[in-house]
């Protein structure tokens, strides 16, 4: 046998099959003996027999080990001895493609059986080839044209959405419709032409509503779009196009596509019609509900300035009514100084609530000193407390360093407001607490925690969320007759908000409430500055002043309360005949000038200016007081800023006016 077969190998093999296979085997079909002919050294590395008695079996056990695992099963179905025969009986070869393993890489082999010429057809040749290379290839190419195809599909799904879309040559203006929808089409536009922009212009003077055509026109030419889209990559317009009678907001997109192509223009049209009608809602919602809180803002303001005003104007006419009876008008001016105080707060609390709202509030950055505000409390609430016969406590041992950088005032407010509210809404006899605890922070800061816990009528569960919000009050504290606003607690919020702090509150109806304000603030190096003591001794008699004010009762008031302490008074109506004044009665006649700010003919700063810039040291340096109702700290800024020594907010209290003008006498010597 093997020398029959080494000679027809001689012969017949090389005609039958080519080279560079990885194997090639000759068998005989009728008794299946076969022998391997040649082999690549990879195949040889496999280590299979090189010959035996049957191939069939040799090639479903060796073969099936070296096989990709996918495709061992196809392998074993199609190599049936039968099922070769019966090919090879009508066609000149069998052949299958499959992975072989060599190594860990499969690679692409080409089995292929041929039958030999010769007369008793008793052998075949089988050969196993590499065909890695043509079957990636293959495979990579059918996976671009399978992406191609699914992106064209994708393109279509995503036309549907569109009314319309083409795509144009901005070399030649050329267009073609990629899609359109049934409705866009009675419109009966042009699907393929050359020219595209006047096209659709003219279109549109047709189709546009009307009040979108000149916006359009003037948007949509050839030069604006592609000068839009070279910088921008696309560009969007949004416009009504009449369907019949009826406009429908649409929005036209263009995108410049760069690919193998060339360079192409996509524009599409889509139906934005809901969303806009929808955003149209919510505008019109929008502004309802500003002007409705606008409508509850004014009716609030109007029904709680009114109620003090009420009072003022009745216990006026009371106390005039009844000017003999001294009990009679003391009680009726008791009520007129309540009901004024009252009023004040309210008219500080309106202005705040606006300036927070428009984002106007501003908070002074400078030396702060915590302990005077834990003085300042305790006076004021302490007073407060024994009216209710309250027990109110202060703990603020822990503090240590009272003396940081913030807004002194503003802080004073926030512990004031709530305080104030856990003394109203807690019943006599009862007990409030104020604790303030301090923990070190980052750098030189140090966190302040402030605790006001009462054991007052609590806040219901409903009531909590809405607590903050300006010109809220719980029911049961209107029902009580408990006077408020609504304001104070939406004013505290915002402050310790734009401090940068926290708010945050514990309560049960019946068992009380806890408010814990936390800041972090930097301490202030310690220095020695002597502090004005609570109470001065204030002499001021023969001090001579000039009031520049244009407002006569403003005017008569000042001079009333500093007459009576003996200083002698002039009048100025407005900051140029202030001016005058002091320059005509010379230097060291006037000890102060007490300057209002709002005056006709001259302001303050100007006339502030005006007397700085006169000749001689006096001019200079003659104490200038602000006194007027523009009281926020950036008006005390452009005060201080025109060349005034301090400011002092009118409405003011007798004895802050008189301990400020001491203050400052004292501050420059005199
Ligand atoms: P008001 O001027 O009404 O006190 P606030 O904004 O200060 O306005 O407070 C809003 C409402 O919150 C009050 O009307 C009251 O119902 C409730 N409230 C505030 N503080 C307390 C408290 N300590 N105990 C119970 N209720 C409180």
């Amino acid at each position: 046998m093997e020398n029959e077969l080494v000679n027809v190998s001689q012969s017949s093999i090389a005609q039958a099959l080519a080279t560079d296979y990885f194997c090639i085997y000759y068998v005989n079909v009728q008794d299946n003996r076969f022998i391997e002919y040649s082999a690549s050294p990879e195949y040889r590395k496999l280590g299979l027999p090189t010959m035996g008695d049957d191939f069939i079996t040799f090639a479903r056990t060796y073969f099936d080990e070296i096989i990709h695992p996918d495709d061992r099963e196809r392998f074993l179905d199609c190599f049936v001895k039968e099922d070769i025969i019966q090919t090879l009986d009508h066609c000149s070869s069998f052949a299958m493609t499959f992975r072989m393993m060599f190594g860990d890489e499969p690679t692409y082999v080409y089995l292929k059986i041929t039958r030999m010429i010769e007369e008793e057809a008793r052998h075949v040749v089988i050969g196993i080839s590499s065909v890695d290379e043509q079957i990636r290839a293959r495979m990579a190419y059918e996976e671009a044209h399978q992406a191609s195809i699914t992106y064209s599909r994708v393109a279509q799904a995503l036309a549907g959405d569109f009314f319309s879309t083409y795509v144009v040559d901005p070399a030649t203006d050329h267009f073609v419709q990629y899609s359109s929808t049934k409705e866009y089409d009675e419109l009966g536009i042009q699907q393929e032409g050359d020219d595209f922009f006047n096209v659709s212009r003219k279109n549109m003077e047709r189709l546009i509503y009307e009040e979108d055509r000149d916006r359009f026109m003037g948007t949509f030419t050839k030069e604006k779009i592609m000068s839009i889209l070279e910088r921008d990559g696309s560009f969007t317009m949004k416009y009504r196009l009449m369907f019949g009678d009826t406009p429908v907001f649409v929005s036209m997109k263009a995108t410049l596509l760069d690919d193998k192509d060339g360079r192409h223009l996509i524009i599409g049209t889509y139906n934005i019609d809901a969303q806009m009608k929808r955003e149209q809602e919510y505008r019109e919602r929008m502004a309802e509900a500003r002007t409705s809180a606008r409508n509850d803002f004014l009716a609030n303001m109007s029904h709680d300035i009114r109620t003090p005003m009420n009072a003022i104007v009745g216990y006026t006419n009371i106390a005039k009514s009844h000017l003999d009876d001294r009990d009679a008008v003391t009680s009726a001016l008791d009520r007129i100084g309540s009901s004024s105080h009252f009023l004040l707060s309210l008219i500080n609390d309106i202005l705040d609530i606006s300036k927070i709202e428009s984002g106007k509030m501003q908070l002074a950055n400078g030396p702060c000193d915590l302990g005077e505000i834990f003085r300042r409390i305790e006076d004021i609430t302490a007073l407060q407390a024994k009216d209710k016969s309250l027990r109110i406590t202060y703990q603020h041992d822990t503090v240590h360093h009272l003396k940081v950088i913030g807004d002194e005032l503003r802080i004073e407010q926030v512990l004031i407001n709530i305080i104030s509210n856990a003394i109203k809404y807690t019943p006599e006899g009862k007990t409030v607490d104020l604790i303030a605890e301090e923990y070190p922070a980052k750098g030189n800061k140090n966190r302040y925690r402030f605790i006001i816990r009462d054991t007052g009528i609590g806040i219901s569960e409903e009531y909590l969320p809405h607590l903050f919000e300006s010109f809220t009050r719980e029911e049961k504290t209107t029902v009580n007759r408990v006077q408020g606003t609504g304001l104070g607690l939406a004013i505290t919020a915002k402050v310790v908000e734009l401090m940068g702090g926290t708010i945050s509150v514990k309560s049960a109806p019946g068992e009380g409430s806890e408010f814990t304000v936390e800041l972090e603030l930097e301490s202030l190096e310690e220095d020695d500055t002597t502090e004005a003591g609570a109470d001065i001794d204030v002499d001021l008699a023969g001090r001579r002043v000039l009031i520049v004010e244009d407002n006569a009762i403003n005017a008569e008031i000042a001079t009333m309360i500093l007459a009576e302490h003996g200083l002698s008074v002039d009048q100025a109506k407005n900051g140029q005949i202030g001016v005058d004044r002091v320059q005509e009665m010379g230097a060291g006649y006037y000890d102060i000038v007490l300057m209002d700010i709002q005056m006709p003919v001259m302001n303050g700063y100007e006339a502030t200016q005006a007397i700085r810039n006169l000749d001689g040291d006096y001019f200079k340096s003659l104490l200038i007081i602000a006194m007027s109702a523009n009281a926020y700290d950036e008006d005390v800024q452009a005060c201080l800023a025109s060349g005034m020594n301090a400011h002092i907010a009118k409405p003011f209290n007798p004895d802050d006016l008189l301990r400020l003008l001491h203050t400052e006498l004292e501050k420059a010597g005199r």
